[in-house]
C-alpha cells in the first residue's frame, strides 16, 4: 500500500476526549471515527487490525470444532417473549418497530436465535455434539460508553454456543472453548487470566471471565500471580480428549482468581501474601455453562438412545474483537506510540522513503516494495513527500513492527536502515540484506 494513495487521517493533536491510552492512540493513528456516542467508523487502518484479530479468533474457534455461520443483527422480540428476556433484559436493549408496528431489538447477544435455528433442525443426539458461531456487531446501549470500542454501544462480538446431550457432553464443550481461549488470547500477544465469574443476565452455572490485567480496566480482580506465566495449550492439543481437556482446566483453575463479584476474601487471604495480585482488569472474554435455561422455555430438545426426547444441555462463549483491539494497545505501547504485536499489526513492515523525488531514494523503496510485496508481506510504503522527521513519528505512532529507512546518505551506500519498532534497535545493512531479511 502506497501511503500517499491511502487513507489513513492521522491526528497531530492529542484528542481531548480521550481519557485513556488506547483511546487516544486509536484516534490519533486514524484507526476509529465516532459517529455518534458509543458508535464507531472503524477507518482502514483499524480495520486491518480488526480483521487480523478476527482471523485468530476464527482460526481457533474452528481448531476446537465450532462451525461458523451468520445471524442477523436485526431480531424479532417473538424469540425474546419465548425465553423470558424480553421484560428481563431492560434498557440496555434497543427495542425498534417495523413499519408493520412489529417489535424487534438490536441484538444484544443471540442465544435465543441460535436455540431457534438449533431446535428447528436437530432432532436426534446422533447431530451432538454441535458449537455453533458468528462474528457480527451488537448493540448494548450501555449507560456509560466510554474508552473508545473499549465500550462502546455498538460493538463486534464473537459469539458461539454449544450443544450437548449431557451436562458432561456439555461440560468438554466449555473446557473446548476455555482451551480455545487461552490459545487465541496467547496469539494475540496478550495474558488472559480465567477468572471465576457471575453469570449475569445470561444466566447459569460455571463461568469464567478471561480478563487481562490492565490499570485502566474496570474489572477490580483477585488472583494468584503464578497465572501471569502459566503455560498456553500447545497447536496440537487434541480438543477430542476429555481427559486432555479436563487436564487443562483443572491445572487453569487450580489457583485463586476471581472478579469483585465472586470474590472470597477468606480463600484469597489462604494464598500466600506474596503471591496475592489484587489489580484491575479489562473482561476480554466470557464463557457460560447455562444447561437447560434456553432450551427448556424455547423447547429444544432432541431424541436420546434411550428413545426418549432431552433438553439440550447449552453453553454460551463470548469475546469482544472491538475491545480486544484497544486491550492490545493498552499493553503494547511507549511514548511515540502503538507497538503492534506481529500476528496482528496492520502492516509487517513499513518503508520509508526519507527524501521522495530523489530518483535513487524512490528507485531504492520501489524494489524493496515489490520484493516483500511479492513475498507476500503487508507493506507499507510512505511515499509522501512529508519531513522525514513527520514520516519517522507516523510510523512510531502506528506501530508496524519493523520500518526500512532509506535516505540519501545511505541508499548512495546500497544500503537502508533496518530499525525494530519495539526495541529501537537499529541496523545499517544492504538494501539485498534488507530484503533477504524478511522474505
Ligand atoms: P462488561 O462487563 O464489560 O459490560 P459483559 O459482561 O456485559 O461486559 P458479555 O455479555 O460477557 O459482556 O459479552 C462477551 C464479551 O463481549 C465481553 O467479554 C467483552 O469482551 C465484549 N463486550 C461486552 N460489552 C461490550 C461493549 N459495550 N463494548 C465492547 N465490547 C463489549
Ligand atoms: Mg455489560
Ligand atoms: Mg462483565
Ligand atoms: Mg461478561
Amino acid at each position: 500500500m502506497r501511503l500517499s494513495r491511502y487513507f489513513m487521517p492521522i491526528l497531530k493533536e492529542n484528542p481531548k476526549e480521550a481519557e485513556i491510552v488506547s483511546h487516544r492512540l486509536m484516534l490519533r493513528a486514524g484507526m476509529i471515527r465516532q459517529q455518534s456516542q458509543g458508535i464507531y467508523s472503524w477507518l482502514p487502518l483499524g480495520k486491518r487490525v480488526l480483521d487480523k484479530v478476527n482471523a485468530i479468533i476464527r482460526d481457533e474457534q474452528n481448531r476446537a470444532g465450532a462451525i461458523e455461520l451468520s445471524m442477523p443483527t436485526l431480531q424479532s422480540a417473538e424469540l425474546w417473549q419465548e425465553s423470558g428476556r424480553y421484560d428481563a433484559y431492560g434498557k440496555e436493549m434497543l427495542r425498534i418497530k417495523d413499519r408493520q408496528d412489529r417489535p424487534m431489538l438490536y441484538g444484544p447477544t443471540n442465544e435465543e436465535m441460535v436455540t431457534d435455528i438449533f431446535r428447528s433442525s436437530v432432532k436426534s443426539y446422533k447431530d451432538l455434539p454441535l458449537n455453533l458461531y458468528h462474528i457480527q456487531l451488537k448493540f448494548r446501549d450501555e449507560i456509560r460508553p466510554r474508552f473508545g470500542t473499549m465500550r462502546s454501544r455498538e460493538f463486534m462480538m464473537k459469539d458461539a454456543y454449544s450443544f450437548d446431550l449431557t451436562r458432561e457432553g456439555a461440560e468438554h464443550s466449555y473446557n473446548k472453548m476455555f482451551a480455545a481461549y487461552l490459545r487465541t488470547f496467547d496469539r494475540l500477544g496478550l495474558r488472559a487470566i480465567p477468572m471465576r465469574a457471575d453469570t449475569g443476565p445470561i444466566g447459569g452455572k460455571l463461568s469464567h471471565e478471561f480478563i487481562i490485567l490492565a490499570d485502566t480496566g474496570e474489572s477490580e480482580v483477585f488472583c494468584h500471580k503464578d497465572f501471569v506465566d502459566f503455560d498456553i495449550p500447545g497447536a496440537h492439543t487434541d480438543f477430542d480428549s476429555v481427559e486432555g481437556l479436563q487436564a487443562i482446566f483443572d491445572k487453569w483453575t487450580s489457583l485463586y482468581a476471581a472478579t469483585s463479584e465472586m470474590h472470597d476474601e477468606a480463600a484469597f487471604n489462604a494464598v500466600p501474601e506474596g503471591d496475592r495480585l489484587s489489580a484491575r482488569g479489562i473482561e476480554v472474554g466470557h464463557i457460560f455453562y447455562f444447561g437447560t435455561k434456553y432450551s427448556e422455555p424455547m423447547g429444544a430438545k432432541v431424541q436420546g438412545p434411550d428413545g426418549k426426547e432431552h433438553f439440550v444441555h447449552m453453553g454460551s462463549y463470548g469475546i469482544g474483537p472491538t475491545r480486544l483491539v484497544p486491550a492490545i494497545i493498552e499493553a503494547s505501547h511507549d511514548d511515540n506510540g502503538i507497538i503492534w504485536p506481529a500476528s496482528v499489526a496492520p502492516f509487517d513492515i513499513v518503508v520509508i522513503n526519507m527524501k521522495a523525488g530523489d530518483q535513487a531514494c524512490d528507485d531504492t523503496c520501489e524494489l524493496i516494495y515489490a520484493a516483500l510485496t511479492k513475498a507476500g508481506k503487508d507493506v507499507l510504503y510512505d511515499d509522501t513527500d512529508d519531513r522525514a522527521g513527520t514520516k519517522f513519528a507516523t510510523a512510531d505512532l502506528i506501530g508496524v513492527p519493523v520500518q526500512i529507512i532509506a535516505g540519501p546518505r545511505a541508499v548512495a551506500n546500497g544500503e537502508v536502515e533496518v530499525k525494530d519498532r519495539k526495541t529501537g534497535a537499529r541496523e545499517t545493512m544492504t538494501i539485498e540484506a534488507a530484503i533477504n531479511r524478511f522474505v
